[in-house]
């Protein structure tokens, strides 16, 4: 069984104007499913935030409260803000800086429950993949780590093996940090080298457990899916994980303005099907994606492909063309949107 976790608290709350954050990525990807057919009511579930204690699992009350009560006055003194990274450039202030990703939090944590349960052995929250998070400050535009808490759940209520995978452009500095110690677990991270946060060079192991996978700018689907075949793969089944999370950020696609990695939606499918392809319980999370044309099409592909749908080669039906159409990039990237990034899924091949 599969389902699709998601909340309607992303349809118009933002990161406010400049932030590259302010564009439309979550409800556009349930809209062009839905409107695609490949989303019926039953395999949608709505959730709400999670709780202060929810998120103790993770993060420190006082970082949690900070989080609180920079919503409640929208703003934040000054000592908190600089201990707590609240407010700066990368991680605004803004109407819902709480409840938003303590929703797509909350949706990993429902995520984790259900695959420990085995009431659904894969679940997609595209909301999710705020890989940067620390337990007591936020960071690189993610304020609670939501992956984190995936993690945190299957690792404690379980005692079986766990995989994090991770395919965004940036590497996921808050996750190895805090994972990359623990038995029963191994992480994978393929991300552009030299990018932001310049953490996960080639041979860094973190605790032991991470394989990071640093790719030059320009590597493009060979190179990714290379590193998928001779690396990350072999080692994966051999160490035959129960549980697989997998953070698949978009902006590694080449028309994503936030890095220099030049796949296209071809060979990101392709990575997220080679997991997929293992039948391991598996959490699929969003992430990076700043280009909100890519973005939704990738993702909204990576849904059918976790409901047996071939996006390589779907064209959009008129109702998802309009939500195409509909969106909104402040980008000069967004200037001229091309006829291919409306008329269907795919990228050219
Ligand atoms: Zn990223």
């Amino acid at each position: 069984m599969t389902v699709f976790l998601g909340s309607d608290i992303f349809r118009g709350s933002g990161y406010g104007s400049g932030h590259p954050l302010n564009i439309p990525r979550i409800w556009p990807v349930i809209d062009i499913c839905r409107a695609q057919g490949w989303l019926p009511d039953k395999d949608f579930e709505a959730v709400p935030p999670a709780t202060a204690e929810e998120l103790e699992c993770f993060h420190t009350r006082a970082y949690i409260d900070a989080l609180l009560d920079a919503e409640k006055n929208q703003a934040l003194d000054e000592i908190r803000s600089k201990r707590h990274k609240i407010g700066t450039h990368s991680n605004p202030i803004y109407p819902e800086i709480y409840r938003r990703p303590a929703t797509a939090a909350k949706a990993s944590l429902t995520a984790a429950h259900y695959l420990i349960s085995g009431i659904h052995t894969s679940v997609f929250n595209p909301s999710g993949g705020t890989h940067h998070g620390f337990p007591d400050a936020a960071n690189g535009f993610c304020f609670v780590n939501d992956p984190a808490i995936a993690l945190t759940t299957l690792y404690k209520n379980t005692s079986k093996k766990i995989a994090y995978i991770d395919i965004d452009a940036h590497h996921p500095d808050g996750v190895q940090d805090h994972f990359s110690h623990l038995k029963r677990m191994i992480l994978f991270s393929i991300h552009e080298e030299d990018r932001w946060p310049r953490t996960g060079r080639k041979g860094d192991i973190g605790g032991g457990n991470a394989h990071n996978y640093p790719l030059p700018r320009g590597a493009n689907d060979a190179d990714l899916n290379e590193t998928l075949t001779h690396n990350i793969l072999p080692r994966l089944m051999d160490y035959a994980p129960d549980f697989i999370v997998l953070q698949a950020g978009a902006d590694g696609l080449e028309e994503d303005p936030q890095s220099g990695l030049c796949y296209s939606n071809h060979g990101y499918w392709s990575a997220v099907s080679a997991f997929l392809d293992l039948k391991i319980p598996i959490l699929v999370l969003g992430g990076g994606g700043y280009n909100p044309f890519t973005t939704a099409r990738a993702w909204a592909g990576v849904w059918g492909l976790m409901i047996g749908q071939n996006p390589h080669t779907t064209e959009c039906v008129p109702a998802s063309r309009s939500v195409l159409e509909s969106l909104h990039f402040p980008h000069r990237l967004g200037k001229n949107v091309p006829e291919r990034w409306v008329s269907r899924l795919y990228d050219r091949q």
